[in-house]
C-alpha cells in the first residue's frame, strides 16, 4: 500500500532529458537512488541513465576501487574490507559522497549507485538532499537470489575499458577476451563465491531494511522487476516511472 509503485508524479522536469540544462533556479535537482542487491544491474542502469538524463553516476564502489588502485590513504583503509565483501565505514563513504555532491556537475542532479547502504548513510544522505532541495526517487531493482548468484559468478570485466560481460548471458565473441580492445578479461576480486555470499549477507542485513526507511521518510519508491528482462527493457521501465 501507500507510496510503493506509485506512478503519479514527474521527477525529471522537461528539459533535463537528453542532457539539456534546466534552469537551476526553477528546477529541483533530481536525486535518483538505484537500490538493489549486488548483481541487480545498478551499474548497468546507471550508465544508461547517465546518457539519457545528462546527470552523473555516483558509484561509491567505483570511487572506493579508484582509491584502492591509487594506493592512497582512503584506499589503504578500505582495501581489506572490500576484498572480504564487507561494508566499509559509514564515515568514509559519507565523506566521499558529500565531496562528490559538491562538484558542479552534480548541481542539476545525480544517480546514486551503491549508496546509501546502511541506516546511518541513509540518514546522512537525507540531510544532504534536504540541504540541496533535491527531488528524490528510489528505484528498487528486484532480482531473484539465484539469478544474482549466476550473474555475479559469471561476471567478467575488461580491465582496460571496463566493459562488463557474463560467461552465459553476455559472452564475449572470443572466450576471455574483450570484444572492444582485445584485453584479457578479469574476474573482480570480490566476485569469488565465498565473498559473494558475504556481500549478499551484508545486503540482507544492513541494506535491504532501508526500503522501510525510504517509505517512512516519504521518499518516492518504485519496485522494478529486473530478474527477467534484458537491461534495455529494465531501463525503459525506469524511464517511464521517473518521467
Ligand atoms: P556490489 O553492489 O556489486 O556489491 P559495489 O561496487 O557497489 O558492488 O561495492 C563493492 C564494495 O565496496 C562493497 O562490497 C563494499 O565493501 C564497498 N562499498 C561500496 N559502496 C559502499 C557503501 N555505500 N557503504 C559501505 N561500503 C561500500
Amino acid at each position: 500500500m501507500g507510496r510503493k509503485n506509485q506512478v503519479t508524479s514527474v521527477a525529471v522536469p522537461a528539459g533535463r532529458e537528453n542532457g539539456q540544462t534546466p534552469n537551476p533556479k526553477s528546477q529541483a535537482p533530481l536525486a535518483l537512488i538505484l537500490f538493489g542487491p549486488p548483481g541487480s544491474g545498478k551499474g548497468t542502469q546507471a550508465k544508461l541513465l547517465v546518457k539519457t538524463l545528462g546527470i552523473p553516476q555516483i558509484s561509491t564502489g567505483d570511487m572506493l576501487r579508484e582509491h584502492v588502485r591509487k594506493g592512497n590513504a582512503v584506499g589503504t583503509k578500505v582495501e581489506a574490507k572490500m576484498k572480504a565483501g564487507i561494508l566499509v565505514k559509514d564515515e568514509v563513504v559519507n565523506r566521499l559522497v558529500e565531496e562528490r555532491l559538491a562538484q558542479p556537475d552534480a548541481a542539476r542532479g545525480f544517480i546514486l549507485d551503491g549508496y546509501p547502504r546502511t541506516r546511518a548513510q541513509a540518514e546522512t544522505l537525507c540531510g544532504m538532499l534536504a540541504a540541496q532541495g533535491a527531488e528524490t526517487v528510489v528505484i528498487h531493482l528486484v532480482v531473484d537470489y539465484n539469478e544474482v548468484i549466476a550473474r555475479l559468478t559469471g561476471r567478467r570485466q575488461c580491465p582496460v575499458c571496463g566493459t562488463l560481460y557474463n560467461v552465459t548471458s553476455k559472452p564475449p565473441k572470443v572466450p576471455g577476451v574483450c570484444d572492444l580492445d582485445g584485453a584479457a578479461l578479469s574476474v573482480r576480486e570480490d566476485d569469488r563465491e565465498e565473498v559473494i555470499r558475504e556481500r549478499l549477507d551484508a545486503y540482507q542485513k544492513q541494506t535491504r531494511p532501508l526500503i522501510d526507511f525510504f517509505r517512512e521518510s516519504g521518499k518516492r519508491l518504485y519496485d522494478v522487476d529486473a530478474s527477467h528482462d534484458p537491461p534495455e527493457a529494465v531501463f525503459g521501465k525506469i524511464l517511464a516511472l521517473i518521467r
